[in-house]
């Protein structure tokens, strides 16, 4: 679906008053948000303009690799003409590097979550990741797309998609990915390091969880402590990617994550089979995110957390599947298994 033109006028209208531009996304940052606000900054730096990229918490680690991540900051200086959001549904999740009290300029997202407090919101909840926007939006204002700039975006579907094989992914994207290999995106590269490279601790990590991992009904879950990560010397606050390492599991139809944050906080992943919107229970416990992969940071304990987002989880799982009853007893009368 093309871009509402008179969005696109908009922030054309916009972009052409300002000098001195902000872009920022939120804490903790994914790879679409980091190629996000790395594709638009090159790019509109590309085109004169005088741009800050920022992230409260700034790269992680395994994108250090995505051009321009360097000049990334965590605490911009201003002033700025224009600030400008990218792949964030909710201004508080930006974080201090700009104060979310404050509506930005321009919000750009395709969280169907998305709380539209921009001055201008270019929200398209079709698009597999925030980058598949920006790349329209450059093509549409008539911008330089830079060599750089595409492995940025390229990143960002990368990691949104996890390598083309969401369940959202559309012919457009795929395209897409070839047009920003065409810009000199070197696809391979980008793909091993976004989604197939962990550090040595982080698969220790992994093993944490793993080895705690839990099923009830169609129902997995497992969570990582602030114990284990210091056991491990993991540096993020993160999960490590390994929600998407459980949503592997067969037979399952939500993946749940707990990663312990300290202070009485507890971070929430979902992860869903097409058909179950985890987003609406991830928007319920003050959070967002995507029908198929949603998130909250969650106040209180971890077993009082885990207690009350597992019986949301349960009871929207029951309603998905209200008459399943009995389901998991099903046996195959022993004689006929087939011969493997
Ligand atoms: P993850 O579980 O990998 O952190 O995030 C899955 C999706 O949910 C991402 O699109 C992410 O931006 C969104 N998400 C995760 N945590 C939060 C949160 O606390 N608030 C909001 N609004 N979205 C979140
Ligand atoms: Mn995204």
């Amino acid at each position: 679906m093309p871009l509402d033109p008179r969005l696109v006028e908009d922030i054309a209208l916009r972009l052409r008053q300002a000098q001195r531009i902000l872009v920022v996304s939120h804490i903790r940052p994914d790879g679409d948000a980091v190629g996000s606000v790395l594709g638009w900054s090159l790019s509109l730096r590309a085109a004169g303009k005088q741009v800050t990229s920022g992230l409260a918490d700034g790269v992680p680690g395994s994108f250090r690799h995505v051009p321009g991540s360097d000049r990334v900051r965590r605490r911009p200086e201003g002033p700025f003409d224009l600030v400008c959001v990218v792949d964030c549904s909710d201004p508080l999740r930006v974080g201090e590097v700009y104060p979310g009290a404050a509506a930005p300029d321009i919000n750009i997202d395709h969280h169907v979550t998305n709380l539209n407090y921009g001055r201008i919101n270019l929200v398209v909840p079709q698009a597999v990741a925030t980058a598949e926007i920006l790349a329209d939006l450059i093509q549409a204002l008539d911008l330089p797309l830079t060599q750089d700039a595409a492995s940025a975006l390229l990143t960002g579907l990368l990691a949104d998609t996890l390598g083309f094989r969401t369940s959202n992914m559309t012919p457009k994207a795929l395209r897409l990915g070839a047009d920003l290999m065409e810009r000199g995106a070197h696809l391979p590269e980008l793909y091993r390091q976004a989604l197939h490279r962990h550090s040595f601790e982080a698969l220790r990590y992994w093993g944490c969880g793993l080895g705690q991992l839990q099923r009830q009904g169609k129902v997995a879950w497992t969570c990582l402590t602030l114990e284990h990560r210091q056991a491990v010397g993991y540096p993020g606050r993160d999960d490590a990617d390994l929600i998407n390492m459980l949503s592997t599991v067969e037979d399952i139809d939500i993946v749940i994550m707990f990663v312990e944050q300290g202070s009485q906080r507890v971070k929430v992943s979902w992860r869903s089979q097409p058909g179950i919107d985890v987003s609406k229970i991830a928007l319920a416990f003050g959070g967002g995110g995507h029908p198929a992969a949603a998130g909250a940071e969650i106040s209180g304990g971890l077993a009082e957390v885990q207690q009350r987002v597992l019986a949301a989880t349960f009871a929207l799982d029951e309603q998905a599947h209200p008459a399943r009853d009995g389901e998991d007893y099903i046996s195959i009368p022993s004689g006929s298994e087939p011969d493997l």
